[in-house]
Order: structure tokens, then sequence, then C-alpha cells
């Protein structure tokens, strides 16, 4: 198969980039393995659009959570372009519920919803209704097995087929789902990523991975929603003793839950019933289906993987380092997040980078790669999945040692029982190496043995 441009990942960043290319006239390739994370977003989508607010304040609150990481001619593309952005998403089709939430360490109200905390999915509704109402996009379902050529790209190869393109757009998310405890996706694992560096493209920030604090703690984790918090839900020790300041910012409250010794637990038993049935339909209807009434028990939580900040390095238009491969959204690194995202500010990174990456792919001269196979060899072991996810949650999680990460990454070196766990491996192995190059604690990446550094 054949195409203008190939889009791979049909989350927000694939949607975003897949449309803007067809409006400028290429034939439009959307491949995807399901959904990822755009899916799930509650919160909603950050821009600056009410009067009291404008594009400068929302860049200081991005470059202050970023910590002194973010570029900032990245961050003002993308608050710049933030109101736009919600006009070309209400060209679409998008209704948003009207009004902007202040939330997080947003210092104006800039966050807008869809139907609630059913963001997300609610707005991918939309985005797919506008891509079956494009002829130029043509769908495919299909898993991304490797990218084509070698220090440049002109397609990629997936389970279903090989597909040959001028330009492709790496949109596949981040990788959060390897985790053990995780919020995403298993589709998030950060495959597309891997393959980019595979094929010489340059990947930075591995490192720095976001934690929810309060995930439900069990094998079939669910996001309990900050605004339980909020609305002034305690997280309480087993004797139900609340041990810390509940609106601390998230990064504050994962590093209390992880150092806390014991369970923890989110209770709202002392809330008013109505209004968290009105107001959190979503934590009721979880809570229920695990055989817990948050009415009368308190919930047990604990920190879990949640968005990541590195990804395939791209400058402003989405470029990455090799010709022909353009990355968008939670697989990119583009700058705008730094050592720790502002909360909401993803979304709009995936509509704002998902176009401007696609206009920059159609601008580009085709890339002609020799369509061959790659063999790849992997050292045969014990590793499976799920070890390297355990590994990962152990040593690269909320709180790192080197000695932790020194022998995760030893460990990680002996061998894996699948092709699948050679690719966890090796995806575990840049964030545990990245995190232990980088002795220092830093936004979301915080070394007990290294000091904190201060962003002046
Ligand atoms: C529970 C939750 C709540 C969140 N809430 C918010 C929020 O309120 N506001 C906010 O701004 N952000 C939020 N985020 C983060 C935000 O949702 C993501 O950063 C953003 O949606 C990423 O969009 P994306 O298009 O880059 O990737 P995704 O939406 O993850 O899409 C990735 C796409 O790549 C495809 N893919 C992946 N691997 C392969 C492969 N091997 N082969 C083929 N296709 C592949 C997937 O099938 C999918 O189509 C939340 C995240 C989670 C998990």
């Amino acid at each position: 198969m054949k195409t203008d441009v190939l889009v791979i990942g049909d989350g927000l960043a694939g949607s975003a980039a897949a449309l803007e290319a067809a409006r400028l006239g290429a034939r439009v390739m959307l491949v995807s393995a399901g959904n990822g994370s755009s899916d799930r977003a509650q919160g909603g989508i950050a821009a600056a659009t009410l009067p009291e607010d404008s594009p400068r304040l929302h860049a200081l609150d991005t470059l202050a959570a970023g910590a002194g990481l973010c570029d900032p001619d990245a961050v003002s593309i993308l608050t710049s372009a933030g109101p736009e952005t919600v006009r070309w998403l209400e060209s679409l089709g998008v209704r948003f519920d009207g009004g902007s939430a202040r939330e997080a360490a947003h210092s104006r109200a800039r966050v807008l919803h869809l139907r609630g905390d059913q963001s997300g999915s609610t707005l991918m509704g939309y985005m797919r209704d506008a891509i079956d109402r494009e002829p130029r996009i043509e769908r495919k379902r299909g898993r991304l097995q490797s990218l084509l050529g070698d220090g440049i790209c002109g397609g990629a190869v997936f389970d279903s087929g090989m597909v040959a393109a001028g330009s492709t757009v790496l949109a596949t998310g981040g990788y959060a789902g390897l985790y053990d405890r995780t919020t995403n996706s298993r589709i998030s694992n950060g495959k597309g990523i891997l393959e980019a560096a595979r094929i010489g493209a340059r990947v930075a920030d591995m490192e720095f991975v976001q934690f929810h604090p309060t995930a439900f703690a069990s094998a079939h984790t669910f996001l309990i929603t900050e605004a339980l918090r909020g609305a002034g839900a305690y997280i309480v020790d087993e004797d139900g003793n609340r041990f810390i300041d509940e609106l601390l910012p998230r990064d504050q409250v994962a590093r209390a839950l992880a150092m806390h010794a014991g369970q923890a637990y989110i209770s709202a038993t002392h809330l008013d019933a109505e209004v968290l049935r009105r107001s959190f339909p979503n934590f009721m209807r979880n809570c229920r289906s695990v055989g817990i009434d948050p009415l009368r028990q308190p919930v047990p939580i604990a920190p879990a993987g949640h968005y990541t900040m590195g990804g395939v390095a791209t400058d402003l238009d989405g470029r990455s380092s090799i010709e022909g491969l353009f990355a968008a959204g939670e697989c990119a690194r583009t700058g705008v997040h730094g050592a720790n995202r502002l909360a909401s500010n993803s979304l709009l990174e995936a509509a704002t980078f998902g176009r401007r990456a696609s206009a920059a792919a159609v601008d580009s001269p085709p890339v002609h790669a020799r369509p061959a196979r790659r063999t790849r060899l992997w050292r045969r072991g014990d590793l499976t999945v799920t070890t390297v996810r355990r590994l990962l949650d152990s040593a690269a999680g909320v709180l790192r040692t080197g000695t932790d990460l020194e022998s995760a990454l030893e460990r990680l070196q002996r061998g894996s029982a699948s092709a699948a766990a050679a690719d966890a491996a090796e995806v575990a192995t840049m964030i545990c190496s990245a995190a232990l190059a980088r002795p220092q604690s830093l936004g979301a990446h915080q070394r007990l043995d290294a000091p904190t550094l201060i962003a002046v």
C-alpha cells in the first residue's frame, strides 16, 4: 500500500494530524491499534479563552510546572495557539460544556470540559465523525511492527501489511502503560518511540514520568479524579487518620503516598451522598464494579504511571531528527512540558502539534525508503512483559535511587522470553538509563539519593 502521509495512531494527535493533512490536499492513511489515552481523558483541555486570561499567563504557568526544562519557544507556540485550537475543534463540530474551570496549577480558569468528566471520550467521538466525513483519509487497523528505512523513514510495517509513505507522522502516545500500575491503556507502551529510535531518531527526556496519586490500588487500576479531593475527600491511613494535605499539587501527593508505610485510602464517607452520585458518577460506578461502596468504605489508593514527558525529539513543527519522520502528541518530546506537564496541556499539545506536524509533513519532499523488512535479534532469557512492568514500578517509580536503577538495568540486560518482552525491556532500559544519568531531583524525576534542583 502507498500513501502521501501515513499517520500512526488515531488519538487526538493522530486525528488532528490526519485531518490537517487531508485539508491540505494529501492522501492520508490513518492506522491504529485501538484506543489510547485520548479517550480516557477526564479533566479537559487548557486554553486561555477568557478575557481575564492570556496566552502569556498560560505560558508562565506552563514554564513554572516544567521546572526550568521547557523550551520557551515551544511553550509560546502552544499557549498562543490555545484559543485558535479551540475554535478549530469547534469548527469540526466539537461542542464544549461552556465556561472554563480553574484547575491544578493553572493560575486562571482555563480548562474546558466536554460532558463533565467525560471530556476525552466525547472529544474523540467528534474527531471520529470528522474523520468519517473526510474522503481523503483512509482508516486501517494495524499494530506497528517497525518503521521503514535507516536514518530515514519511508513508511511502516504493521501486522496487517506494509505502507510506503512520502512522510510518516508518529502519534502512538506515551509509555506510562508499561508500568505495572497505570492509568493508561496497555497499548501505551512506547512501541512507536522505540521503533523511531531503532531507525536513528533522537529520543529525549525518557526519565520524566508523571504519576497520578490516586489510582485504585489493585491489578485493575482506575483513576480517581483529583476533583474528589477538591470536593473534600480525605486521604487516610489504615486507622482512618489523615496524614497529608489533600490539596497539595499532584506530584507532592504522589510522593507522600510513595513514602507512606502501609496502605493509604481515599475516604468520601463523610461527603454528601447526593453530591457524590451527581458529580462523581465515574468514581461511584468504578468503585461499585470492584465491590466497594464508597459511601460506606474508604477506597485503597496508590500512585500509578499516568503521563510521560519523554519521546521522539522534535523541532517546533514536529520534525524528528531524521528525514521523513514527524512526531506529535504524547510520543513526541516537543519541549512544551519540560520536567513536568501542567495538567490539561497535553490535549492542547496533541491537537496543536498534531496539526503543525502534518502541515510540515505535507510540505516536505517525499521520502523513498527501501521497503525491506528488518530482522531484529534479541537475546533469549526469562524476562516477561509482566516482569519488566514490575521492575519499572519498583526502580523507576515515584521515588528512585541510583542503586535500584543500576540493578534494574542489570536485570533488563539478561534476556527476554518473547519479542514483546524484548521491546518492553528496551523501552524500560531507555527510561532507567535516562533516570540514572540524571543524578538530581527535578520535576517529575525524584531521586532519593540526590538533591532537588530549584529552577530559577
Ligand atoms: C486517565 C487519563 C486521564 C487524562 N486526562 C487528561 C486531561 O483531562 N487533559 C489532558 O490534557 N490530558 C489528559 N490525559 C493525557 C492525555 O489524554 C494524553 O496525553 C493525550 O490524549 C495523548 O494523545 P495522543 O494522540 O498523543 O495519544 P493516544 O491518545 O494515547 O493515542 C495513541 C494512538 O496510537 C496508537 N498506537 C499505539 N501503539 C501502537 C502500535 N504499536 N501500533 C499501532 N498503533 C499504535 C493507539 O492505538 C492510539 O490510536 C489523561 C490521560 C489519562 C490516561
